[in-house]
C-alpha cells in the first residue's frame, strides 16, 4: 500500500506546478479567521448583522429608514438610487470606511497568516472583503516566503493605487516609482448594477483574476455567499472559468458552513460532475492539508492515482515555530 501513498516527504520536495491555485474569499472567511473580532474585539460583520455590527442602526432610524435592518445590501441599494438620500449615503459610506479602517490584526498568527503562508507566489487570493486583514497578514509574512498575488474585487481599506504608475501599494505609502502619495482604493458598495470598470484599480484586479482563472488548476471558494447584488461578479467568474465540460479534470473546493444543498445551488455552474469537495474548515481543505503544495497533491491524486497523506498546520504555534515548520517547504522551492 505504501507505494501508492504520496507522503508528506514526497509533497515537501515536489514543487513543480506553475499553474495557480485561485482562492476566492467572502465575508465568511474573515469571520472564520476572526471569530472573536480583531485585536480590540471589533467584530467582523456578515450581511445579516452588518447594520448592527458597523453601528448604523441609529443613523438609519433618524433618517426614516424603517427596520428590519437585516439586509444591508437591499437597504444600501435603495438609498443609493434615491437622490434625496445622497447625504445619508455619504454618511453611511464614511462610517463603513472608518469602521473597517480601524480594524487591526492580533499579534499572534491567525488563519489569514496560515492561508498566506500556505500558498506560493504563483497562486492568487481574490477577496470581496473590505477589511484590512489579508493585506496586513501578507505584509507581515512577505519576508519569509513571499506571498501569493492579492486581488481586491470590491476595493479595500488597506490599499492605495498610483494612477500614473498603475501600481498597488499600502494605503499610507508613497508610490515606489514616482514618490507621490497614493490614492485610497474606493470601496465598491452593494448596488445591484455594480460597475467593475469605473475604478481603474478595481478593473485591473478583475482583469488579473480573469487571466488567472483561465490558467487555474483549481479554485477554492472560502466563505463567499454570492449575494444577489453580486450577479455580475458571479457571471464574470463563470465566464473566466469557462465551460465545465472542458474542465473535466479540475476540481473545485468550497469551504463554507452552509448546507451542501444550499452550496450546490450557488456553485453548480462551476462543477464538473462529481469534481468538488465541500468542507467547513480551512484546516481540512486542500490548502490546509497540503500547504504550498495543494496543486501538486491534487495532481498526485487525480492524475497519478496516489493517495496524498497530508498534514496539519500547527495552528496554535507562534511565528517562530510556524516559520520553522514551513522552512523545509520553502527550501525545496528554492532548491536549497
Ligand atoms: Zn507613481
Amino acid at each position: 500500500m505504501s507505494s501508492h501513498l504520496f507522503t508528506v516527504q514526497d509533497e515537501i520536495k515536489t514543487a513543480k506546478f506553475g499553474r495557480p491555485h485561485v482562492v476566492i474569499l467572502g465575508a465568511g472567511a474573515s469571520l472564520a479567521a476572526f471569530p472573536n473580532g480583531d485585536r480590540n474585539g471589533h467584530r467582523l460583520p456578515l450581511i445579516k448583522n452588518f447594520v448592527e455590527v458597523v453601528g448604523l442602526t441609529a443613523l438609519l432610524a433618524q433618517n426614516n429608514v424603517n427596520p428590519p435592518y437585516d439586509n444591508f445590501e437591499g437597504i444600501y441599494s435603495d438609498i443609493a438610487i434615491d437622490p434625496d438620500k445622497a447625504a445619508l449615503r455619504s454618511d453611511i459610506e464614511q462610517r463603513v470606511y472608518d469602521y473597517f479602517a480601524a480594524l487591526e490584526l492580533p499579534d499572534t498568527p491567525t488563519l489569514y497568516d496560515h492561508l498566506i503562508l500556505s500558498l506560493r507566489p504563483k497562486d492568487v487570493i481574490a477577496t470581496f472583503n473590505w477589511d484590512p486583514f489579508l493585506w496586513q497578514a501578507a505584509a507581515r509574512n512577505y519576508h519569509f516566503g513571499k506571498v501569493p498575488c492579492l486581488l481586491f474585487l470590491h476595493g479595500n481599506i488597506a490599499i492605495g493605487y498610483c494612477p500614473d504608475c498603475k501600481v498597488m501599494l499600502g494605503r499610507h505609502q508613497h508610490c515606489s516609482r514616482c514618490g507621490q502619495p497614493v490614492a485610497a482604493s474606493p470601496l465598491l458598495y452593494p448596488v445591484k448594477q455594480k460597475n467593475y470598470q469605473s475604478d481603474p484599480a478595481i478593473a485591473g484586479h478583475w482583469r488579473t483574476l480573469v487571466r488567472a482563472l483561465e490558467k487555474a488548476w483549481t479554485i477554492t471558494f472560502f466563505g463567499y455567499g454570492a449575494p444577489s447584488t453580486d450577479v455580475e461578479a458571479v457571471k464574470l467568474l463563470k465566464n473566466a472559468w469557462g465551460d465545465v465540460e472542458k474542465r473535466n479534470l479540475e476540481e473545485i473546493e468550497i469551504i463554507d458552513i452552509r448546507t451542501e444543498e444550499d452550496l450546490l445551488a450557488t456553485w453548480e455552474p462551476f462543477i464538473h460532475t462529481h469534481h468538488y469537495k465541500i468542507g467547513t474548515s480551512f484546516y481540512d481543505s486542500y490548502i490546509g492539508r497540503h500547504p504550498r503544495r495543494s496543486c501538486e497533491a491534487l495532481w498526485a491524486r487525480l492524475m497519478e492515482c496516489l493517495f496524498p497523506e497530508g498534514t496539519n498546520i500547527p495552528a496554535n504555534a507562534d511565528f517562530d515555530e510556524l516559520y520553522d515548520w514551513f522552512q523545509p517547504r520553502i527550501d525545496a522551492e528554492n532548491g536549497t
